[in-house]
């Protein structure tokens, strides 16, 4: 019984509303164990005829029978199983792996057809021998001459192990000599199976075939016997298996690396999505953070988020066994204790020349070098940090370290004469902004004045006097508390006009309480009234000359009056080392006692910057989209390459998903490359190998879950690529492809 029978069979081509015939109501049978020649010119049909018999295109009209079952009612899939287990083709230009061995290319089919690479190689290497290829078995198919590489394809067509083997002009790209071989080798093949070939050159090959056919304009013109053949061959179809997921993930490798311009060019496109993704994507965060770092506040002059303000809940104040257990706090970076004067700008002048403005800071928080002179050691030296481009510092410093100078009040322009500092180091910023970042570095004593400065004026003095209570300010005279050396510890002196509010026009021995309050503490001070001044005794007894001017003051004792300014801190600023865990170091610091104040809370915020954030936001976005689609297309423009790859191991047998598993390997590959290239990149610019700004950036600002979320893009796309490309790969029958791309 025949084989292959086509009865009545047509096949036309629809292109673009124009109907074509490639052969009309053909006849015919074929046999094992014949050899047969189709001839006739160019467009007379054999290729469409051979198309149609090995199951690479369909047919329209008829019915043709593969060992006496009908096909007309065949799908794709019945098509893709019917050529796996009978046919093997042999092509004109040979459609090889360029880019595999010999051996490779013969395994292939092997490996595709579910067989173990361990187990296959004897076999591979008796196929190579029967072409007579066994020198040229580890040589690239792209090195081989025509004749060598149509040995090739006739290899894989046997390891393929089908009934039938088709091949359309085999020799038409061959010299006369290896044309000869090939027919005798195709000859040899057909005593046990049905080779079909197509040819030109009918003389090359009549002395072996066993019978000719003749075709024009679609149709069979001859049809002759040329020699007898056994009628009694046996054969076996092949038994197709999937290729094993092991193969599977090893054919992904090896071509993964098989083209290295195609395996650079791809990892140097992942690359650059991964190292731009994750720039912008820093950049996007760096931003983000700066909008939520800025705004304005009123108290705190340092609104950095590792700063926290801490009080003690019972409001006493800050020992130094409380420092020591604040310091030794985990997430503590260091403590300023005088808080305040971090929200402190102070001025240093001589009052003639020279104005130094600045945050005050303490020296013992101070840990560079200096540009100009040295670090301070007594303690009214003082060290400067500001712009190279402020012309006080920069130009003027030699005479400015020369000049006596003293704290001004920013507020009430009031100098303190009492404390005599001198600059004895500069160090300058790079800032363009003079004034931002200038910072006066003083020591304990000068640091310990400037803050009874600052409790003395932010806090409300109140004065009892016979049950009724005075604000005590600097706008008038009455009631205003005056430090004065004449009057002793305890006692306090009035003005005769205050001694009439008493009974009898005599308040010695009453009392009077001064009461201070401010932010921080409050404080009590009980003095009894000693004397009272007036225009006549005022210079005698507290050596002031002008009575009109001080009327109405009242007159305590210096030390009295510090004790009640001169305070330890019940604030101070803890600056952490790892902003993240701000939330673990505040419950800690609550559980030891204290009131805390995230700074950067405090901040508010104007609209525009919500504004710039939302626009930051879409642009972005529109950016990363942007990127990846361009990436994405480039992919498939590289791929693109791989057509004739993918369209070959499909005739070879491979199905749909065996191709998108492949691609899937090989992209899935290079984007893990790509990733681990840019951790190692990361990696070395953390450990100073190599210094890249905006890899800085990546480092400071993306957290573990950004690194993993990259990964999961890089992942994601290279599954969509693989899918898509599968699918239109798949979507035109193997032979339009492969005819397209050759
Ligand atoms: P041969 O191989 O004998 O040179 P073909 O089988 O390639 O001839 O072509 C037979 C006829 O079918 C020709 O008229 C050709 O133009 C037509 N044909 C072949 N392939 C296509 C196609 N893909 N679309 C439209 N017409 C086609
Ligand atoms: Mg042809």
């Amino acid at each position: 019984m025949s084989i292959i029978k086509l009865k009545n069979v047509s096949k036309y081509y629809y292109n673009k509303g124009v109907i074509a015939s490639g052969f009309t109501k053909i006849n015919l049978e074929f046999s094992m164990g014949e050899f047969v020649a189709i001839t006739g010119e160019s467009g007379s049909g054999k290729s469409t005829l051979l198309n149609v018999i090995s199951g690479l295109d369909t047919y329209e009209e008829g019915e043709m029978y593969i060992n006496g079952k009908e096909t007309s009612h065949y799908g794709e899939t019945d098509f893709e199983n019917y050529r796996r287990r009978y046919i093997g083709n042999i092509f004109q230009n040979f459609n090889l792996i360029n880019s595999y061995t010999v051996y490779q290319n013969i395994e292939l089919v092997l490996l595709l057809n579910g067989a173990k690479k361990s187990e296959i190689k004897d076999k591979v290497i008796e196929l190579i021998k029967t072409v007579n290829l066994y020198k040229f078995r580890n040589t690239k198919v792209s090195k081989l001459s025509g004749g060598q590489k149509q040995r090739v394809a006739i290899a894989r067509a046997l390891a393929k192990d089908t009934p039938i083997i088709i091949a359309d002009e085999p020799t038409g790209n061959l010299d006369s000599r290896s044309a000869k071989s090939i027919i005798k080798l195709l000859s040899e093949i057909s005593k046990e199976k049905l080779v079909i070939i197509v040819t030109h050159n009918y003389e090359q090959v009549e002395d072996y075939v066993t019978r000719k056919i003749k075709m024009h304009d679609g149709k069979i013109l001859e049809d002759k016997k040329i020699k007898d053949i056994d009628k009694n061959i046996k054969y076996n179809t092949n038994n197709y298996k999937n290729i094993t997921k092991f193969e599977k993930l090893r054919l992904g490798i090896r071509n993964t690396f098989n083209i290295m311009p195609k395996f650079l060019l791809l990892l140097a496109v992942y690359l650059f999505i991964v190292v731009a993704l994750m720039a912008e994507y820093s950049g996007f965060k760096e931003q983000e953070y700066i909008a939520e770092n800025s705004g304005y506040n009123d108290y705190f002059q340092d609104t950095s988020d590792r700063r926290i303000v801490i009080k003690k809940e019972d409001k006493t104040s800050i020992t130094e066994e409380d420092y020591q257990k604040l310091s030794n706090l985990d997430n503590v970076s260091y403590i300023v204790k005088n808080d305040i004067l971090l929200d402190t700008s102070i001025n240093m002048t001589d009052n003639n020349n020279f104005w130094i403005y600045g945050n005050a800071h303490n020296i013992s928080n101070y840990n560079k070098d200096v540009d100009v002179g040295r670090l301070p050691k007594e303690s009214n030296e003082v060290l400067v940090v500001g712009s190279k481009n402020d012309y006080y510092l920069n130009n003027m410093a030699s005479e400015l370290m020369k000049t006596d100078l003293y704290l001004q009040s920013i507020d009430t322009g009031e100098i303190n004469k009492d404390l005599k500092l001198r600059i004895v180091g500069i160090k300058y910023t790079t800032s363009n902004n003079l004034y931002a970042n200038s910072k006066i570095y003083l020591s304990d004593e000068a640091i310990n004045t400037l803050k009874f400065e600052i409790y003395r004026k932010y806090s409300n003095i109140q004065v009892k006097f016979l049950d009724n209570y005075y604000t005590s300010d600097n706008s008038n005279n009455n009631f205003k508390v005056v430090p004065n050396n004449n009057v002793k510890s305890g006692s306090v002196y009035i003005s005769g006009d205050l001694n009439n509010e008493c009974k009898n026009n005599n308040c010695l021995g009453e009392k009077i309480q001064i009461e201070v309050t401010n932010l921080y503490y409050q404080d009590i001070l009980n003095l009894t009234i000693e004397k009272t001044y007036d225009k006549k005794n005022i210079k005698n007894i507290l050596n002031i000359d002008n009575y009109e001017d001080n009327n109405g003051c009242i007159y305590i004792n210096p030390n009295d009056y510090n004790n009640l300014f001169n305070k330890d801190n019940y604030q101070s600023s803890i600056y952490i080392k790892d902003v993240d865990s701000v939330d673990t170091t505040i419950s800690n610091l609550k559980d030891m006692g204290y009131n805390t104040l995230k700074v950067k809370d405090t901040l508010v915020k104007d609209n525009t910057s919500q504004m710039v954030k939302i626009f930051k936001t879409v642009v972005t976005i529109c950016l990363v989209l942007t990127l990846f689609f361009i990436s994405y297309f480039v992919i498939r423009i590289i791929l693109k390459s791989r057509t004739v790859y993918f369209s070959t191991i499909r005739m070879l047998g491979a199905t749909r998903k065996i191709c998108k598993d492949l691609l899937i390997i090989e992209l899935l590959n290079v984007a893990n490359i790509a990733y681990f290239t840019f951790l190692i990149i990361i990696y070395m610019n953390y450990s100073d190998i190599i210094n890249v700004g905006f890899i800085d950036t990546i480092i400071d600002y993306l957290k573990l879950s950004d690194y993993l979320l990259l990964y999961l893009i890089l992942l994601g796309m290279s599954l969509l690529i693989s899918m898509k490309f599968s699918k239109k790969l798949f979507k035109r029958s193997a032979i339009t492809t492969i005819g397209e791309e050759v």
